[in-house]
């Protein structure tokens, strides 16, 4: 028999956002009640009694909270209405959370003063980016290369980052196509200089010669070639202005170097490792929440946790029912809200 709880949190004439948690007593994992979630049509009659229903029921099943940042708790400069207020009430529920962001742009520093800013409970050391696994992996690997400095395609908070680890790097700025020519073609660019890695993020100044610089390179291939994520855009404050993420930049490189880069973020391994080496989590306590199901979703089910996709940032309930009759599980969360918002207790 099966017990029903939801609620519809917001409808309109072209899509219907909602939450369901079916709690069925029949699926049972590893000795705990799991619920699994579908989507339904139906408006629950009682919100506040199924909203009491719907949190208790993650406060039960999960110790660790792991939450993307840019689209679940802020865009761009401003927090997400109602995102602080509930990562603040896991923390006071005595809850670990983990913000895990795939932007590598700013440092854990910088990112910790906007957390304070924007008002989010959370420690400086709870903050994980690609950024700071990349600088950790460079630091602890080298193979006999770890005196040479790294060509970057990103910004200063990444080089400061790889910096603090002991990390050398040049690159970061911008590097004009009319600095080498001036006609429409540059045949030749200087990459004598001995390098252990390229390593391509998000790179406000990417252009020709930067790509040119990275493919010739990436010809030697005791050249490591290192991504710190994939996201091909981030989202923004203007919902109709795309904005182009790091991916863009790791497929130019990538397409016109013929090699494939080993990738930090997520829904890849390496920040999985790091954030259970630094945490202790136990993936199977762990829900991950994101705004994009192909990095966040993705990371959670690839890595053995529960997810949850939130509708502020990338990733819709349309994103869900196309993902679905392409017959793309790995991308489906386990549950879905319009917003952390929802949530809150009253
Ligand atoms: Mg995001």
């Amino acid at each position: 028999m099966q017990r029903k709880v939801g609620f519809e949190l917001h409808s309109s004439k072209v899509s219907a956002w909602y939450l369901w948690i079916v709690v069925s007593s029949n699926v049972v994992i590893d000795g705990v009640t799991k619920p699994t979630m579908r989507r339904t049509d139906s408006t629950p009659s009682d919100m506040s009694s199924v909203k009491r229903a719907v949190r208790s029921s993650l406060l039960a099943l999960y110790d660790t909270f792991i939450f993307d940042a840019d689209g679940v708790l802020w865009l761009g400069g401003d927090a997400i209405p109602g995102s602080p207020e509930f990562v603040n009430q896991l923390v006071d529920a005595g809850k670990r959370v983990v913000i895990v962001t795939n932007n590598s742009t700013k440092t854990i520093d910088e990112y910790f003063e906007k957390t304070k800013k924007l008002g989010f409970k959370v420690e400086k050391e709870s903050i994980v980016s690609p950024a700071v696994v990349t600088a950790h992996l460079l630091s602890e690997s080298g193979n006999g290369r770890s005196h040479l400095p790294v060509y970057l395609l990103g910004t200063n908070g990444l080089a400061e980052t790889l910096a603090k680890k002991g990390v050398q790097s040049f690159g970061v700025g911008p590097d004009h196509f009319e600095s080498y020519t001036d006609t429409n073609f540059v045949m030749k660019v200087d990459t004598s200089r001995q390098i252990r890695a390229v390593v391509v993020s998000y790179d406000n100044h990417f252009s020709y010669i930067k790509l040119m610089k990275a493919i010739n390179y990436l010809r030697d291939q005791d050249v490591d070639f290192v991504a710190t994520n994939e996201d091909l855009t981030f989202p923004g404050p203007h919902k109709d202005v795309l904005v182009p993420g790091s991916g863009s930049i790791v497929n130019s490189v990538r397409m016109a170097a013929g090699r494939d880069p080993v990738v930090m973020g997520k829904p890849h391994r390496p920040i999985f490792d790091f954030i259970c080496a630094r945490f202790g989590i136990d993936p199977k306590r762990s829900l991950m929440v994101g705004d994009r199901c192909d990095t966040d979703i993705l990371f959670g089910n690839n890595h053995g946790m529960d997810t949850m996709l939130v509708y502020t940032g990338i990733h819709n309930s349309e994103d869900l029912t196309r993902f679905e009759s392409q017959g793309r599980t790995d991308l489906l969360p386990k549950y879905f809200a319009p917003s952390l918002n929802v949530l809150l207790s009253e």
